[in-house]
């Protein structure tokens, strides 16, 4: 007699898709539940992000049609900008990071769950935690625009790329740093996100990051992928970065339109 109803057979679309990717992951468990793993996934994803923009400010000079999608085309950063915004970034995650995600991952289970999220609730998590965190970056960064202590004390270092460039994007203080990391663990651990989600959402996080700091207004930049005005992105940060009082959210438009610091941007 068939066992065939015993066996777990992936029935939606979303578990055909996930639980592939999930169980090849799992393999790798002994690299993914290192304690180095946390730190060394987050430099990768930052600078493999980070490095096109790069590649393309270089080549700006010799491709003039890429001034095209410059928001300030005349600016290109000199490795005198970038080589301190690397350091940096290497520095504070050997130094600040890896540290603080040896606590967490000592504080972590030890096994993996068998199955993968649905990929409808693996969505609806990383929108949940993208808008959690829009939130609570626009608070710290309106007090920290606002109160001019704490403006001078932790905020300052990040604008002192003025006009922004990718790898600027983690060139920012250690309070700066931890402020981030704090809203992101917390973001997750509240929701109780399954470990791929947590990975997914960190993914996106970097990548919305990298390109709200990356000076570029593509075609297909998030802010024109999402409908109704309600995502800033790279144009409203980038005029965040010029004019400083406005445009306090990283990402969505809800706040800054709700409390009146909302700037539009002349999109090309
Ligand atoms: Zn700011
Ligand atoms: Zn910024």
């Amino acid at each position: 007699m068939s066992n065939i109803s015993e066996l777990h057979v992936p029935c939606s679309a979303g578990q055909l898709l996930l639980q592939p990717l999930w169980d090849r992951l799992r393999t790798l468990e002994s690299l993914t539940q290192s304690p180095f793993f946390p730190v060394i996934f987050s430099i990768t994803v930052y600078v493999v992000f980070c490095l096109p923009f790069v590649v393309l400010d270089f080549l700006c000079p010799w491709v003039p049609a890429l001034r095209r999608y410059k928001i300030q085309p005349n600016f290109l950063p000199t490795a005198r900008q970038l080589l301190p915004c690397l350091a940096q970034t290497l520095y504070q995650h050997l130094v600040f990071v890896f540290p603080l995600t040896l606590v967490y991952w000592a504080g972590s289970p030890a096994l993996l769950p068998a199955e993968p999220p649905e990929l409808l609730q693996l969505v609806c998590h990383v929108v949940l935690c993208l808008l959690l965190f829009d939130a609570e970056f626009f608070v710290w960064h309106l007090l920290h625009h606002k109160v001019p202590w704490l403006y001078r004390t932790f905020h300052k270092m990040h604008h002192q790329n003025s006009p922004s460039f990718a790898l600027a994007t983690q060139y920012m203080s250690v309070w700066e740093l931890f402020s981030l990391g704090f809203f992101d663990m917390m973001n997750v651990t509240v929701l109780q996100c399954h470990p791929l989600t947590i990975l997914v959402f960190h993914v996106v996080n970097i990548w919305l990051s990298v390109e709200d700091h990356s000076g570029y207004d593509f075609p297909w930049s998030t802010h024109r992928l999402v409908p109704f005005g309600w995502y800033g992105g790279v144009a409203h940060h980038d005029l965040h970065h010029s004019q400083f009082n406005c445009n306090f959210a990283p990402y969505f438009t809800h706040w800054d339109r709700l409390l009146g610091t909302l700037r539009p941007t002349h999109a090309k």
